[in-house]
Formats: structure tokens, C-alpha cells, sequence
């Protein structure tokens, strides 16, 4: 099959409704129609873990994805079509190497003490995560400079990927192996499932979408984004010099409002004009 297409999304806020805009009707009856295409390999990519994007798909009626991208991108799941998950030990193979054979519990006695971090509960914490709150005001970019500065001296190459939580609000700050992010687990996919760069695209709404949405794969920035994350997925695609489109929905796709799933296929259709085919 020549027309193969990867789509990966994000969950929360891109294609899971929860944010304070409404859904439009027909974007989920849609969007479920899409993933049973045998064109399309369905993947989400999200903070959540196994149990959550269980959880998930039963609560909002998800399509059954191909593959799981979870905690942030440091797990990796093949999913059957009976729901029966499989690691990629592959995956955790690469991004152990960045630790320097050390996990969540050596790390977190490695990060003691930061001011301005809280570790979250132990549900949120997996081997190849940790996840720390912090106020929302917090200096980002200062913050991962001070984690990496403490990390650096044990041979720990670390990712440290800050979101906020807008409707609390607060910071989300996730420490990662270094190529353990959403990014690399978009471009490991996309290379182990053999799908070219111009069939693969990518969904997001917030800050650790940001790296995939302004790198060089096709992405969509749903119309529910804040108007601070689409300027600043604008901006990095300029700096970065981003090879592929970013697409910001806005809605008008089949009289929809762009977000939510709505936004991922008005994107969709505007990068692969035979998805408006496959919805006809
Ligand atoms: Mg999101």
C-alpha cells in the first residue's frame, strides 16, 4: 500500500475534548472513521501512561490505536487489535543509555532539593519519567538549565519538558532521557513502521508538542491551542527552519470549529487531499 499514512496525535486537549471549547458533532464520528482506513497507522503520543490512555479511550470512545506513545515518549507500546499491549524494548534500549544506567528512584535523590519543583504522585512517575509540578510563573528555561547543571556531573543527559496546565493553572515539568520525547518517539516510529516523512503527521495543542510541531515533520496545531503556544510553534518553525508545513487549524473544515479532533483532520485534509476520499 502505497498511500500509507502515520498519524500521530497527542490526547489531552488535541484529541480528547477536554479543554473549554466545545466539540463539534461530527468530529469524533469522523476522526473514528479515518483510523479504521487500512491506510491509516493510528499512534498517540502523550504524557499519559498505559493505565490513563486505557482509561482514555473507554471514556471518551478513542479509536483503538496502532501504537502508544506514553509518558512523554518515554514508553512505547504496539497495540492489537484485542487491546493486547506490547512493549518496545528497542525503544527503552536507546533511552536508557541517556541515564547512564539510572532510574526514577536515582534520579529523583539526583534532583533533591530543587527549589520550585514537586514531585508528583507515585502514579505519575515510570521508570524512564520523572514528573515534578511547579508554579505556572516559573522561568522555564531557567529551570531546565538548573536541572541539566545538576545532572551533568553524573554523566545523566537529561530532557526537560515544561508545560502548564491551563486550566489549574500550574507547571508540568517532565525529566526525560535525552532523546526519550515525543519527538523521538514520533521519528522512531515512524522509521521502525517504515512510513517516509512526507506520510507522517503529527497533532498537538501545548508545550511538549512544540519540538514535533515546529520540526520537520507535517504538523497540526488544533484550533484550541492558546494564542502564547501558537505563536510560539509559529516562532520556532521560522527558527528552526522547519522542512515540513505547520498547520494551524482554525476551523471551517465541514463547518467545524477546528478543535479538538476537528482540528487534527482539517489538518489532515489540508496535507492529504485523499483523506476528504476516504471521509466522503
Ligand atoms: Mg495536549
Amino acid at each position: 500500500m502505497t498511500d500509507r499514512l502515520l498519524v500521530c496525535c497527542d490526547l489531552d486537549r488535541t484529541l480528547i475534548p477536554n479543554g473549554p471549547q466545545p466539540l463539534s458533532d461530527l468530529a469524533m464520528p469522523l476522526f473514528r472513521r479515518l483510523a479504521e482506513r487500512p491506510e491509516v497507522t493510528l499512534a498517540y503520543v502523550t504524557g499519559r501512561s498505559r493505565q490513563l490512555v486505557e482509561r482514555a479511550i473507554v471514556r471518551w470512545d478513542l479509536p483503538v490505536p496502532d501504537v502508544v506513545a506514553g509518558d512523554v515518549g518515554s514508553s512505547i507500546y504496539a497495540v492489537g487489535p484485542a487491546q493486547d499491549w506490547t512493549t518496545w524494548d528497542a525503544w527503552e534500549a536507546i533511552i536508557c543509555k541517556d541515564w547512564n544506567g539510572r532510574r526514577n528512584r536515582e534520579m529523583c535523590a539526583a534532583l533533591a532539593g530543587m527549589p520550585g519543583l514537586a514531585l508528583q504522585g507515585e502514579d505519575r512517575q515510570t521508570r524512564y519519567k520523572l514528573s515534578y509540578t511547579a508554579p505556572a510563573d516559573t522561568d522555564a528555561a531557567a529551570l531546565a538549565d538548573a536541572i541539566e547543571t545538576r545532572l551533568a556531573p553524573l554523566g545523566v543527559a537529561a530532557e526537560v519538558v515544561w508545560s502548564v496546565d491551563e486550566t489549574v493553572p500550574i507547571g508540568l515539568v517532565d525529566v526525560l532521557p535525552k532523546s526519550a520525547t515525543k519527538q523521538g518517539a514520533v521519528e522512531f516510529i515512524r522509521s521502525e513502521m517504515g512510513f517516509p516523512a512526507e506520510r507522517t503527521a503529527f497533532a498537538g495543542d501545548s508545550g511538549n508538542d512544540l519540538p514535533v510541531l515546529a520540526g520537520p515533520l507535517r504538523a497540526i496545531l488544533v484550533a484550541n491551542a492558546t494564542e502564547a503556544v501558537r505563536a510560539e510553534a509559529t516562532r520556532l518553525a521560522a527558527t528552526n527552519g522547519k522542512t515540513g508545513d505547520l498547520y494551524l487549524a482554525r476551523g471551517g473544515w465541514r463547518g467545524m470549529n477546528g478543535c479538538y479532533a476537528a482540528g487534527v483532520l482539517e489538518g489532515l485534509a489540508y496535507f492529504y487531499p485523499e483523506v476528504e476520499e476516504w471521509l466522503a
